[in-house]
This record gives structure tokens, sequence and C-alpha cells, in this order.
């Protein structure tokens, strides 16, 4: 609540980037800049600066945009007053349609459907699977303004003839990476088929790789193109940091780390479920409230597991990158990697948790010699270096060892072999010894596993 945007590190005068503007200037009606003033917001991020007046002139849009830049008020402020202008829906219609690749997602766009359209007449809702479809069914009967669902449960609710999309006036696809990583590219096809060739189409995403490219080819005219941050590059609140680490002392790095800095809200991202319950274990057992969030989470689980995080009753949220994604908690201190992740891309999104709105953040990633080559990859992609710094007492003892197997099968390589500590606290490579091992073993739950219905 209340925090002022802090769209540029700069002056304006270094940086020739325009100055900034009021939301009163972007062409929104009055409810809504009330609702924007009711949510404390004073200043629109750049994302919102560009994309609102775009939308309300009717244009599509393709952003880059990850988490954390504002882009959810971006398109939804805008979209809400078109649609005020227009006839309400009629039974069984939708006439904005948002699709998200995750209920989590889903829900958090929800609200801010709910809180922007406060002082309007439009009635939106929220559908993904995991929950009793009937009461979807039946509220969807009398026609939506505004429908937010995961391509699954969309799909569904359509064969079950719930909803209507032939007369969808704006689609919205958040998180459209996300979406493909998902193996949701085939319902997304479908329900494509189902809109109408007239209609507003806008794309966000946090990367653009070229399947995402070529769909945005196929679904946008003409579209605005609009980038939040560099493209593929972290915000640039968040402070990095690297700590070099044997595999098999990662979780008491975590706990020392937690505990020594006194960190009150933390978001550790594990690559296995196993590795994340087990963390959580840990954690508990330590005296510190934790929890963790995956895929085998029923939904009731991670819902009370993320309002426990949210409101500080938990101080620490083990989570596998599905289940964290496009997880939106103001002002997320610190995010750690306990593991890298597999695909470099999924970097960027796990530190878009933190670092959020103009604040600064933490991102911390305990790094193993087996991770030498997930590393690399990652600061390919972002184009730096991380700041090494080893902590006393956790000073890696392998410092090179055989890639992970991240098949999901047994790892490769022989025997380990323990090499010479290196002198200096540079890059934790080595050779892997005993204490250690791929203590996480079990399957990935990240990235490109297709993963159905939201
Ligand atoms: P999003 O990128 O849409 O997930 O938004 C990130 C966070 O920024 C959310 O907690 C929003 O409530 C907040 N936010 C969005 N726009 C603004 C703004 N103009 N000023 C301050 N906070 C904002």
């Amino acid at each position: 609540m209340g925090h002022e945007w802090l769209p540029l590190q700069r002056s304006p005068d270094s940086t020739g980037e325009p100055p900034a503007v009021d939301f009163d200037s972007l062409g929104l009606g009055e409810p809504l800049l009330r609702a924007v003033a009711d949510k404390g917001y004073r200043v629109p991020s750049p994302i919102q600066r560009d994309c609102i007046p775009a939308v309300l002139s009717g244009r599509d849009v393709m952003a880059a945009a990850q988490t954390g830049t504002g882009k959810t008020a971006g398109f939804t402020l805008p979209m809400l007053e078109r649609l005020r202008h227009g006839p309400h829906a009629r039974a069984g219609v939708v006439r904005a349609l948002v699709l998200t690749p995750t209920r989590e997602l889903a829900a958090q766009v929800g609200e801010s459907v709910t809180a922007y359209g406060r002082y309007l007449d439009l009635r939106s809702d929220v559908v993904f699977g995991g929950v009793k479809v009937n009461p979807q069914i039946s509220r969807l009967q009398r026609g939506t303004d505004v429908l937010v669902a995961t391509p699954g449960r969309l799909m569904d609710l359509h064969q079950q003839k719930a909803l209507r999309l032939d007369r969808v006036e704006i689609l919205v696809l958040d998180e459209a990476d996300r979406m493909l990583d998902m193996g949701f590219i085939r319902d997304i096809q479908k329900i494509l088929a189902l809109l109408p060739a007239k209609r507003q189409n806008l794309l966000f995403s946090a990367t653009f790789n070229p399947s995402i490219r070529r769909l945005a080819t196929g679904l946008l005219h003409n579209p605005l193109q609009l980038q939040a941050s560099p493209e593929n590059r972290t915000a640039t609140t968040v402070e990095h940091i690297l700590h070099p680490c044997d595999m098999g002392r990662k979780p008491d790095l975590l706990c020392h780390l937690i505990a020594s800095n006194d960190w009150r809200q933390v978001l550790v991202f594990s690559r296995t479920k196993h590795g994340a319950n087990r963390l959580a274990e840990r954690l508990t057992q330590e005296g510190m409230a934790a929890a963790a969030i995956h895929g085998n989470k029923s939904q009731g689980a991670r819902t009370r597991a993320l309002a426990g995080f949210k409101s500080g009753e938990l101080r620490v949220l083990v989570a596998t990158d599905l289940a964290a994604r496009g997880i939106d908690i103001h002002q997320l201190p610190h995010v750690v990697n306990l593991d890298l992740p597999n695909q470099a891309e999924d970097y960027v999104h796990r530190i878009g948790r933190t670092g959020r709105a103009g604040h600064n953040g933490h991102a911390v990633s305990l790094v193993a010699a087996e991770e030498h080559e997930l590393l690399r990859a990652i600061e390919k992609m972002i184009g730096t270096a991380l700041p090494r710094q080893e902590v006393p007492g956790f000073e890696p003892k392998v410092l090179s060892a055989p890639p992970l197997d991240l098949s999901g099968g047994r790892g490769r390589g022989g025997p380990p072999r323990t090499g010479s500590r290196r002198p200096s606290s540079s890059a934790p490579s080595g050779r892997r010894g005993g204490g250690g091992g791929r203590s996480e073993a079990g399957r990935p739950e990240s990235g490109r596993r297709p993963q159905r219905r939201g």
C-alpha cells in the first residue's frame, strides 16, 4: 500500500527518459483514478505509462514485462476503462478474457480486477482447475465482463457450454512464456479459434523466445512493443550474491544465513518437490516457521501456505518454480536459490519476486560445483557475473564436479573426487567430494515438462 513507484534509478535529465507522468494524464476515467488512489499508487510505473494510453486507443500490445513491473494494472486499468463504456455482458457471454498459466496468478489478477473495478458496475470472475466446476458454471451463466482463467479449466467450461467466447472484445495473455512452458499451447490455440476475429490482443511475457514470437506473430496486429526492463535482464533494484558451497551443506548454510542475518521473510527456490519438502522440515526443526509449496500439494495447502507467508506467520516459504510462478508478495526482501534453476530464464523469473515496485531486493544463490554449467548459462543470459562471496565456515571443499543430471535419472560420473581448495573466493569450481552429492535427487518440477490443467 502507498509506496511510490521509482521508475527510474537515474535522473531523467541524464538519461533522456521522459519525465514521470501522473495517472490523471493517461486517459483513465474518474472511477478508475479513484481506485488507483485507494491503492496508494501515485506515479505510474514505466510499463503503465506506455501501456495504458495504447490500450485505451484500441491498439494491440506486446510487452516484455515480468512480475513486479506493475504490468497487471498496466493492462487491467485500460481494459476496465474500455469495458465500462460498452454494454454489459449478456448471459453466458465473456467480454474480456485474461489467460494466466497458474491458479495463483489467476487469483491475483482476479483480485486486481476487483480492486481496480470497485467503482464500476462490471462483473468479473476467476476460474481455474483444482476446485469444483459446478459453482463456476452457475456463476458464468449470467455473463461476465472480465473473466480471468487458466487455459485448461476454460476449455473444460467451454466444452460444457458454460460460456461463449465469440463476443470477446479484449484478450490478454499474461505470462505467455510460462503458458507455453507448461504445455498450454494447444489449449491456447483452441481458445484462439473460438474468439471473434475482431478483438484487441495484449500479450505479456517475461521473456521473448522464438516460440513466443511465433505465437505473437499469429495473434497480434501491428502491436505496440514495450519493454518494461531490458530483455532477459533482472530488475536493477536487486542485489545479487552467490555463495559457493558444497551441495550437501546447502541446508546448513541457509539456516545460518537466515538466523545470522535475521531475515524475516524468505522465499527459497528448490528444483525438486522432494527437496522443497525436506528443506521445509529441516527449517521447522530449527525453529523457523516454514512450509513448502509445489505441484503435489493440494490447492488448499498452497493457498494456506501463501497466505501464511504473506501475513508473516511463516518466515520461510520453499517453492518449486512452477508453484512460485506469478506469486506477488509485496516488497519481498529475500529470495534464495537453494538450487540453480535448470533453465537460465527461470533465474529471471525467480528473482522477479524480489526488488519489486522500486524496492530493493536481495537475491542469494547457493551454488555447488556441480552447478557450474547452469551458472554459466545464467550469467551469460543476464549479461553479468554474479558476485561471489564465501561464507566463513561454509567454504566449498568440492571444487569441480560432473554436471548435474537434470533428466531426473541418476547422476552420471564415477566416484567423487576431491580436489584442493582454490585460494580465492571466486568461482566455486572444484571436484565433488563426500558429504554431498545430489541430496535432493528427485524429479525437477520446473521447466518444460508439460503440466496440464491449470
Ligand atoms: P505486478 O507487476 O502487476 O505483479 O505488480 C507488482 C506490484 O506493484 C503489485 O503489488 C502492485 O500492487 C504494485 N503496483 C502496481 N502499480 C503500482 C504503482 N503505480 N505504484 C506503486 N505500486 C504499484
